[in-house]
Order: C-alpha cells, then sequence, then structure tokens
C-alpha cells in the first residue's frame, strides 16, 4: 500500500505559467502586479482596508508587534496551545507572553479566563483560531475594549473562515495570514497582514520596507526614499506571489476539495468516536470553518501513541499539534510554569490529526477511515 502522507503539496492549474510570466515581466522582486492581484483578491473578498503579503505569517506578527510599539516589559496574552511564532513575534521585542488556557470543546482561547490575566502591563491579546473555527469574538473584543488593550488575531488556520457571518481576520486591529506548505493555499513560504485600522497603514508600508518610505515613492508621493523608521524585509518575490495568486484564484476549486475530506472523515467516524470515546471537532452553530484540518482527541496519551502507531505500520501519517507553549524551555524562561492551563496540557497529549491535503482522493479517505476504525479504544 503507498504511503499517504499527513501534508502534500499541489497545484491547480495557473501556478507555473504565472510565474513565467513575472520573468516576462521583468519583476520578481516584491510588490509586482501579482502581489497587487493577491493583495486586492484578499482586500475585496474579505473586506480589509489593507492586506500585505509578508514572507510568513510569522513575519506578519513581527510587524504587528512593531506597528503596536511593544516594549521590553509589557504583556501580550497568547493561548499556549498554538505556534511559537504566536509568542514569539512579541517576545522578540521584549513582550514577556503570558499564556492562557483553551476551551475544552473548540480548544480556542478561553475568553472566561481572559480578565483575570489582564495588567496594566498588558498591551494585547493574541487569538488563534483553531482549525480556523472563530474564538469567541465578541466576548474577547468586549473585553479588549473595557481594558483599552488591542485585539491582534493570528489566522494562520482560518482563512475565509467566519464568526457569526463576518470573516475571520476582521476583528482585531491586525490579523495576519499563513501561506506555508500545510495551509489551505500555499506559496511554500508566505503570509501576509491585515490591517483593519486604518491608522497602521503607513507604518506597516514602511516597516515592510526595511524602515523607508519607498512605498510612497513608487506612488510618486514623494520623490526620494529614505529611512523613516524601524523596519525589516518583509515582502515576498513576485515569483511566489505568483505561485500564490494562481491558487487563491482557485479558492472554490480548493475549498471543494477540502470540504469533501473533512466531512467525509467527520461523516464516517462518528459512530466510531462514540463507541470509543473520542472526540472529534466541534464546530458551533454560528461558526464556519475552512476545513483547514481535522484532528482527533484520544482518550489518553497512551491510546493517542498507539493509534499513531497504527496508522504508521499501515503507511499513513498521522501528527499531533502544539505542545504547551508554558512548559517549553523558552515558555518557563517567562515564568510559563505558573500559568494555569490544564486543557491546553490535557489536549496536547490526546490530539491526533489525520492526513489533509488538497490531493487526497476517496480511495485514500477510504483507506484511513477503515484504519481509524481498526483502532478499538481500551482493547
Ligand atoms: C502555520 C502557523 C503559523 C506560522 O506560519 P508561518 O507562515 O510558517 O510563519 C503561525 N501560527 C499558527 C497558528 C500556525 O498554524
Amino acid at each position: 500500500m503507498p504511503y499517504i502522507p499527513f501534508n502534500q503539496p499541489s497545484l491547480t492549474g495557473n501556478e507555473f505559467e504565472y510565474m513565467q510570466e513575472t520573468i516576462a515581466n521583468r519583476h520578481i522582486s516584491g510588490d509586482g502586479p501579482f502581489t497587487k492581484r493577491c493583495s486586492a483578491l484578499l482586500e475585496e473578498t474579505l473586506g480589509v482596508p489593507s492586506v500585505l503579503l509578508t514572507t510568513s505569517c510569522t513575519h506578519a506578527l513581527e510587524m504587528a508587534s512593531l506597528l503596536l510599539d511593544i516594549q521590553p516589559g509589557d504583556e501580550v496574552i497568547v493561548p499556549s496551545f498554538t505556534f511559537v511564532t504566536t509568542a514569539n513575534a512579541f517576545a522578540l521585542r521584549g513582550a514577556t507572553p503570558v499564556f492562557a488556557d483553551i476551551r475544552r470543546d473548540t480548544l480556542n482561547i478561553d475568553e472566561g479566563k481572559l480578565e483575570q490575566l489582564i495588567t496594566t502591563r498588558t498591551k494585547a491579546i493574541l487569538v488563534v483560531h483553531y482549525m480556523g473555527v472563530g474564538c469567541e469574538m465578541d466576548a474577547v473584543c468586549d473585553i479588549a475594549q473595557r481594558h483599552d488593550v488591542a485585539v491582534v488575531e493570528d489566522n494562520a488556520h482560518g482563512l475565509f473562515g467566519r464568526y457569526k457571518g463576518r470573516y475571520l481576520g476582521t476583528f482585531g486591529s491586525l490579523a495576519s495570514l499563513s501561506f506555508h506548505e500545510t495551509k489551505n493555499f500555499t506559496c511554500g513560504e508566505g503570509g501576509a497582514l491585515l490591517i483593519n485600522d486604518p491608522r497602521y497603514i503607513e507604518r506597516a508600508e514602511i516597516i515592510r520596507e526595511k524602515g523607508t518610505n519607498r512605498s510612497r515613492f513608487f506612488r510618486g508621493e514623494v520623490d526620494k526614499y529614505t529611512w523613516v523608521d524601524l523596519g525589516s524585509s518583509y515582502l515576498p518575490s513576485e515569483i511566489l506571489a505568483a505561485f500564490l495568486c494562481a491558487q487563491l484564484e482557485a479558492r472554490d476549486q480548493i475549498q471543494s476539495i477540502r470540504q469533501r475530506v473533512w466531512e467525509y472523515y467527520c461523516d464516517n467516524l462518528q459512530d466510531w468516536a462514540q463507541e470509543n470515546g473520542v472526540q472529534l471537532p466541534s464546530v458551533p452553530d454560528y461558526c464556519e470553518h475552512p476545513y483547514h484540518l481535522f484532528y482527533l482527541l484520544l482518550p489518553s496519551l497512551e491510546e493517542r501513541q498507539a493509534f499513531m502507531a497504527h496508522l504508521k505500520t499501515n503507511n499513513v501519517a498521522s501528527v499531533f499539534h502544539y505542545l504547551p507553549l508554558h512548559l517549553s524551555r523558552m515558555g518557563r524562561h517567562f515564568g510559563g510554569e505558573a500559568a494555569h492551563c490544564p486543557v491546553t496540557e490535557d489536549v496536547s497529549e490526546r490530539l491526533a490529526r489525520l492526513p489533509f491535503h488538497n490531493s487526497l482522493v476517496e480511495e485514500d479517505l477510504e483507506r484511513v477511515v477503515s484504519l481509524v476504525k481498526q483502532f478499538q479504544c481500551g482493547s
């Protein structure tokens, strides 16, 4: 039986043609026609005032940290159950991450535990829409507003997902996207900064262009460009933007493949999950998720390990997700041991993700599901 990988890159049709066009256009550095096409597509579809492509989601969050003027001693609240980047981008500017626990149902930041973590030093609340299911944004935004702290959305999973009808990535003053190869839409490595608060637009362009006002220069608004602020080099090459553009333009095709995968797993594993005490993803009825991933919460760490070994023996990949950040070496350095995140610790040990990518075919799905069903918990 051929190996079924957890993730695998795939083409939708126009990627190479667009990449060749960049050479014909004689523009392969950043901010050419394909970068503009990607930004415009995202701005129009999501209704965001400004979308800037970046070299990664990590870099978009570093830009957010610079835009919020994060200083040493500031605190940012982050879920412990997330990718390193959500905290590191702010720690890099001297912030102390304060770790919040997650909800048992959606695995998103527990909005009920947020307020007690806010201090006079809190500058921002970072939310991660796990699996692209929206965090409880009504409550999060209300708390942030009352305490005058910014909301930043790490929306690496949630492009085109919605919370109460509104697109994820449009709630925070700033939000990030990822186009890493494991995400729904990709160019290998890439990301974007979504700017919902227009006050940040001009400075964001400067930070992204090595601290210069080059963007204004290219628009003819100033007659030379110079160093005006802090910044770095956060523009992806046009070659990558061309690849990404083809993927974003084929979003309906990609999303319908992914919907099929997600629903196949969900429909066919319902009974097995119930019989075996396995928790499947939970999606509140006011959330539309973009079919980013599919996970199982096995009853115990031992069963999770045995389950993953069973798939591996049969040539099917599965992976766990996120070790608790507060217990990592860097997390402990920031006092994470004192954080109270029992749900994160528990979930992290029991979660397994099934293969999920755009080239999975019916046969693959049947094989994965029948293997999963062979596994009996407590036996
Ligand atoms: C993938 C991911 C990132 C990192 O994205 P890059 O584009 O690789 O920097 C950040 N946060 C979350 C939640 C992710 O899943």
